[in-house]
């Protein structure tokens, strides 16, 4: 199977996936050892495909394959590495509804939510396809005839590692600045969602891509790990959990490579009594329960600062409203359905008031892995609730008197991946973000994500390593600097040794 690989499904009904095996040097292979995990949907509980486990041996092959192919596609001048991007982003446009379908199928979005995962793919793609015309270098004549320059240069090969929340824009953080700069690449999927990994193997295939500039390893532990450890991979980077962002981090810089890893997230939102009381309480709901609160970027603390009670009315009457499979989707599995519970009961037993509880909630047909938006308020900050990351649809109420003590509460979180303010006044709102722990900052907005060309990443145990993973930054990333002296022209005082 090498050509035009077609999703069918145009719908949220169940429906069976060809089996997901590694693309490497241009081929669709099982991995050696033959091990492979059923893909399930989230929204019905039952398997639809069936996905390659790889190990050493494979990423050793996919690396021999990206090997193989980077002095041809470091060769290949910018203007027509970018050719092939600008390819991609038509077929992604042209296949965007096939796409969406198959990220709702594996991760379990609601349809307009995968479309979105897509969509903003393509907007980091387009910001790949300019760097074309803004990496042209640095140059200075720094002494009479004497010229310092700097290049931006390949490393070589690269991977990354992606979680299971964004199957086609977390690759799309990476790949285009990764190819674009003349790199070949692996990328190890999440093995819970590989699929939208395979289609966008086949549309660069189909984009003119040559084989061996962009492969596929699937699998989990073993297989990251092995790309961590492989002296021919460059830079690894590395979106998911704090946890293995910051094993992935330690392992691949013990084995001297670069490594970028973002990790998990805590995000506060501050909403002081000033704040738009309508504006508030849909932004708060779409953030919370978008992706059924499956994103790095949703709110899951929020800081009511004072009497805040008519704004926290509206968001339980708005978050009340959601319809489970049309506004919100179910989480990722039923470890997740489990995890979240015994957050929402630990929060319970230790004081926290439970003003919507969304365990034992049922999707349609009632299958699938399900929770129903959840609120919890008098959180204290020291509860699990309160400072773990629960990555599901829970949005845990903090109380504070004053400002003061809510930037406290948020500047002793561990992570800093995102905070926003909820006011309407300039000083509030300046003084808050003046102060946050956070990379990723916001003013009356739920999703503080910066669009291209602004970069994306957190600080803290949000990010192990230095800058960002997408924009200007991820240029920089996946690239060497190189400074160059030249002496072509002699001074008029020069000799000829000099
Ligand atoms: P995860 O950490 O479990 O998995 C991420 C990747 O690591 C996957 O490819 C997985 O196969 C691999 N992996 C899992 N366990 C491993 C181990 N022990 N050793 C080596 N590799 C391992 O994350 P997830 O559950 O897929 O995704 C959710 C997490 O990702 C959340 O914590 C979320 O906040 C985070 N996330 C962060 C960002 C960000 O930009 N900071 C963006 C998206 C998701």
């Amino acid at each position: 199977m090498t050509n035009d690989l077609r999703f069918p499904a145009r719908s949220y009904d169940f429906t069976p996936y060809v089996p997901c095996n590694n693309w490497i040097g241009g081929e669709w292979t099982p991995s050696a050892a033959g091990d492979s995990l059923p893909v399930d949907n989230p929204r019905h509980g039952k398997s639809f495909g069936q996905v390659t486990m790889s190990g050493a041996a494979d990423v050793a092959r996919a690396v021999e394959a990206a090997r193989a192919a980077f002095p041809g596609w470091r060769d290949t001048p910018i203007k027509e590495r970018v050719q092939v991007l600008f390819r991609l982003k038509s077929l992604l446009e042209r296949d965007l509804e096939e796409l969406a379908w198959l990220v709702s199928h594996e991760n379990g979005k609601v349809i307009g939510e995968a479309r979105a995962d897509v969509l903003k793919g393509i907007e980091c793609l387009e910001y790949g396809i300019s760097l074309q015309n803004m990496v042209a270098g640095e140059q200075l004549d720094v002494s009479r005839g004497i010229n310092c320059s700097i290049t931006y240069e390949p490393l070589g090969v690269c991977a990354g590692i992606v979680p299971f929340n964004f199957p086609v824009m977390v690759p799309l953080w990476m790949l285009p600045q990764a190819l674009v700069s003349g790199n070949t690449f692996i990328l190890k999927p999440s093995e819970v969602v590989p699929y939208g990994a395979m289609k966008l193997a086949d549309l660069l295939r189909e984009a003119g891509l040559p084989a061996g500039v962009f492969n596929t390893v699937n699998g989990g532990q073993a297989a990251v790990e092995a790309i961590a450890d492989h002296p021919d991979i460059k830079a690894v980077g590395f979106v998911g959990s704090t946890r293995v962002a910051r094993a992935v981090y330690s392992r691949s810089a013990a084995a001297g490579k670069r490594a970028l890893c973002l990790g998990g997230a805590k995000n506060h939102l501050l909403v002081v009594p000033d704040a738009d009381l309508e504006l508030t309480s849909t932004t708060v709901v779409a953030s919370a329960y978008g992706c059924a609160g499956q994103r790095c970027m949703a709110a899951s603390l929020m800081i009511a600062v004072g009497d805040v009670d008519p704004i926290i009315d509206a968001i339980v009457a708005h978050a009340r409203k959601l319809r489970l499979g049309e506004d919100m989707g179910p989480v990722i599995h039923g470890g997740a359905v489990e995890r979240i519970s015994n957050y929402i009961a630990d929060a319970e037993r230790r004081g926290a008031k439970v003003l919507l509880d969304g365990r034992g909630a049922k999707g349609p047909g009632g299958v699938g892995h399900w929770v129903g938006p959840t609120i919890l308020d008098h959180v204290k900050p020291d509860m699990p609730a309160g400072c773990e990351e629960i990555f599901g649809p829970v949005l845990s109420i903090v109380r504070a008197r004053t400002v003061d003590e809510a930037l406290a509460i948020e500047n002793a979180s561990a992570y800093g991946n995102a905070a926003s303010i909820f006011t309407q006044s300039g000083a509030v709102a300046r003084y808050c973000v003046e102060r946050f722990e956070a990379g990723m900052c916001g003013v009356n907005i739920g999703v503080p994500v910066p669009r291209e060309p602004f970069s994306f990443g957190g600080w803290n145990q949000s990010l192990f390593g230095a800058g960002d993973l997408t924009g200007w930054d991820g240029l920089r990333f996946w690239t060497r600097a190189r400074k160059l002296t030249t002496r072509w022209q002699l001074s008029k005082d020069a000799t000829w040794m000099s």
